[in-house]
């Protein structure tokens, strides 16, 4: 577990929600803003500390669904 603070990949944690990941049935959504380019997007709670930036990695996971915050 991570607080807030960048993880291996320079991603913060903005926000822990209470929402439910749509990817892992046990998660929750947390905030997470890429310290490169400033996106915001939405990673399971367990995936957080190991999460790269969608907008700079093209490879990695699609953000989750965090419009209602
Ligand atoms: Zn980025």
């Amino acid at each position: 577990m991570i607080e807030r603070g960048n993880n291996r990949h320079g991603q913060d944690v903005i926000r822990k929600t209470t929402t439910r990941s749509t990817t892992h049935p046990f998660a929750t959504i947390w905030v997470l803003q890429c310290g490169g380019c400033g996106t915001r997007y939405g990673s399971n709670s367990c995936d957080a500390h190991i999460r790269r930036c969608p907008t700079c990695n093209p490879d990695a996971a699609p953000g989750e669904p965090i419009e209602q915050f």
